[in-house]
């Protein structure tokens, strides 16, 4: 029987949209958290994918984006001043919006997932929520 596990994770972040004019220009930052929502039959353990096993897949890419800037590569002002300044930085090629970051983590999710070969999950949704009124998810048969 189709069964759909979650797991819940939390960072904190800063980022900004240059493009914005209504405030999100602004350097600012969230405390995100990310809903994994993984579908599949159970195996004979009764599980789409151990808790523990899922953990270790999106833990190393949460700490990776914990306390840091996320920066779009195009955003000129900011770039520059990585440059120059030695504080946690991570670049995309992105506007930093929540749908593009939702995107973002479920492809590296599913890249992590396919490697750990977990035979059960059949499809992966990511919920990012920026705020605590405001989310943004995707998913993706696997
Ligand atoms: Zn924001």
């Amino acid at each position: 029987m189709t069964t759909r596990i979650a797991k819940e994770f939390r960072w904190e972040m800063a980022h900004r949209l240059p493009f914005h004019t209504a405030g999100c220009q602004n350097i600012h930052g969230h405390s995100y958290k990310l809903w994994v929502e993984l579908e599949g039959t159970p195996d004979y353990r009764g599980m789409v994918m151990d808790y523990i096993d899922l953990k270790a897949v999106v833990e190393p890419i949460i700490r990776q984006l914990d306390h840091s800037f996320l920066c779009d590569r195009s955003d000129e002002l900011m770039v520059q001043f990585f440059r120059t300044n030695t504080l946690k930085v991570n670049y995309v090629d992105f506007p930093t919006t929540a749908e593009n970051i939702a995107q973002y983590l479920l492809r590296e999710i599913a890249f992590r997932l396919r490697e750990s070969q977990s035979v059960a999950v059949r499809r992966i949704r990511v919920r990012v929520q920026e705020t605590e009124r405001t989310y943004a998810e995707v998913a993706l048969d696997f």
